[in-house]
């Protein structure tokens, strides 16, 4: 994954679901969808980043609550979303342009 990310402005919709994913849809008409396992396996968040740069699993852990369920989704400053997982991981941010580079 690269760490450029392209400029993306915010959402103008946001759908989660909690045992599914999550739907984003742009003023340009274009409209995303990204799985639980996926985002969850793609966290950006410092932890996960080194799980993954040691070839670790970011997701399932040995304790992991299965299946992967999102508990809430929150807006973080107009600029991104972060997920609180149901196996208590919260601490990612998925900027925008994230979400735009992933299916780039
Ligand atoms: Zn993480």
């Amino acid at each position: 994954m690269s760490v450029e990310l392209p400029d993306s402005p915010a959402p103008t919709r946001l759908e989660l679901d909690r045992t599914a994913g999550v739907t984003l849809e742009w003023a340009d008409g274009t409209i995303l969808t990204f799985g639980l396992e996926e985002m969850r396996m793609n966290c950006p968040c410092a932890e996960c980043r080194g799980l993954r740069e040691q070839n670790e699993p970011v997701w399932p852990r040995p304790r992991s609550p299965q299946p992967l369920e999102a508990i809430t989704a929150e807006l973080v400053g107009g600029w991104g979303l972060t997920i609180t997982w149901n196996d208590g991981h919260a601490t990612g941010i998925f900027p925008w342009g994230l979400f735009r580079a992933w299916r780039q």
